[in-house]
């Protein structure tokens, strides 16, 4: 594992964090699953799309993950499709081999993004 510089804030101890599916509870992800990107990073990656707004940073709506088991249409080879939850078929997020930008402007590539608001964050 190669440790890419850190922007994050007081990330240094890491909580166990575990995200369930908001609606049947079932674990999507764990906090080691998560591919962490650098907020807002968008603009030396691709020229188009660009965003410039000088704002302040928003909040990262969602989550991006390993590619996991339990995402079926990424078993049948998709490129890209959405994420369903196993257990309740409840829409979690997007994948997309080619990448995706967060809300924040970074690009994350390849992407598997879970919406924050279908999940429950747990924190022991
Ligand atoms: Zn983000
Ligand atoms: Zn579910």
């Amino acid at each position: 594992m190669e440790a890419s510089n850190t922007c994050d804030t007081g990330s240094d101890l890491k909580p166990e964090v575990i995200y369930r599916c908001k609606k049947c509870r079932r674990i999507v992800a764990s906090a080691d699953q998560v591919v962490p990107h650098q907020r807002g990073g968008g603009q030396r990656c691709f020229k188009w799309k660009k965003r410039s707004d000088g704002d302040a940073e928003p909040e990262c709506s969602s989550i991006f993950v390993e590619p996991m088991k339990w995402m079926q249409t990424l078993e049948e080879g998709c490129v890209q499709d959405k994420l369903q939850c196993v257990g309740c078929k409840a829409r979690l997020g997007y994948f997309n081999w080619a990448g995706m930008q967060c809300n924040c402007g970074a690009w994350v590539n390849p992407a598997f993004q879970l919406h924050k608001s279908r999940l429950d964050e747990c924190r022991p």
